[in-house]
């Protein structure tokens, strides 16, 4: 395994050492006096000229010319997952990749079909993941959900998954201006909008072929467009949690109008996040009983005599 000192040194950069900085003359401008430096616990570098910066896999990839997810693989190689990934932990940049770089459909060559026991657990097929898309990017061990222009089904980049962290390449990809699924999505009864691609990935193996995945908790304005586009009625499934219910409530009380039905996926008396562990049965109990959108207005009606109270209603 290798140090950071010495990924630096097969890449050719002559530096010198300032506490635990690597300072050395920027590789991205003509720079005449050093001004750009690489942490060399973090791996973390800028250029405090020409704002050059990212971690060491973007480093690699300007340097190299190589694509940004195999100097991810270069990086990993040299130094190992476990100190990369530890590295990651220590930045904040974690997601960042040169913002010019741009993905084509051949970086998708680099990832292969999902694991079929991985996919077991989740009660999801082969057949749906790849009917949607779904990638495996069996360096990281991590879901590759390829992000799309929801017009022409260019590719933008992908959303990264791992255990429950989130990653999306290239750093600050459009996902909030398209959706998971649009491509696979089949018309013809109500949309169902879930947070997470594997969560659309598990509609579709238990027979909802109508899933689609806003990328997080949060839907824009362009994301609900989009979802108007195909369908006027809408069952939003996002989590079952606070973050989820907050998002719920403000698209019940600003989107009220936007669809001829809106509803709420009914969790019923299911205690997990989200749609991935859920029975097929389940999963249809909790479109078919789908909660007026009326219930989850920030200010809500009074209900009906005898009816149930809404779960989880603040
Ligand atoms: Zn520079």
């Amino acid at each position: 395994m290798q140090s950071i000192r010495s990924l630096l040194d097969e890449l050719g950069i002559q530096y010198r050492m300032s506490g635990d900085e690597a300072v050395a003359l920027c590789p991205s401008h003509d720079d005449m006096h050093p001004s750009w430096s690489c942490n060399t616990k973090s791996g973390v570098h800028h250029c405090f000229s020409c704002g050059f910066s990212g971690n060491l896999a973007s480093l690699a990839s300007y340097i190299l010319k190589i694509p940004y997810p195999e100097a991810v693989i270069w990086v990993t190689v040299r130094a190992g997952e476990v100190r990369v990934n530890k590295w990651r932990e220590d930045t904040k940049v974690s997601n960042y990749a040169p913002p010019a770089y741009q993905v084509s459909e051949a970086d998708m060559s680099l990832f292969t079909d999902p694991p079929s026991r991985m996919l077991k657990v989740r009660n999801c097929t082969q057949q749906a993941a790849r009917e949607m898309g779904v990638r495996w990017n069996n360096q990281e061990r991590a879901y590759i959900f390829p992000v799309r222009d929801p017009k022409t089904g260019e590719l933008w980049g992908w959303q990264e998954k791992r255990m429950r962290r989130f990653r999306n390449y290239p750093h600050g990809i459009r996902k909030s201006e398209t959706l998971f699924g649009l491509a696979a999505f089949e018309h013809g009864s109500p949309a169902v909008l879930v947070e997470s691609p594997i969560s659309a990935v598990r509609l579709r193996t238990a027979g909802i072929t109508t899933g689609l995945a806003a990328y997080g908790v949060q839907v824009s304005d362009i994301q609900l467009s989009l979802v108007r586009d195909v369908t006027e009625h809408l069952v939003l499934a996002l989590d079952n949690d606070s973050p989820g219910m907050a998002e719920v409530r403000r698209i019940c009380t600003k989107f009220a109008g936007f669809f001829t039905t809106l509803k709420v996926f009914n969790y019923g008396d299911y205690e997990g996040k989200d749609q991935d562990y859920m029975t097929d049965d389940q999963i249809r109990f909790g479109i078919d009983t789908a909660r007026s959108s009326h219930f989850y207005r920030n200010t809500p009606p009074v209900p009906a005599r005898g009816s149930r109270q809404v779960r989880r209603q603040v």
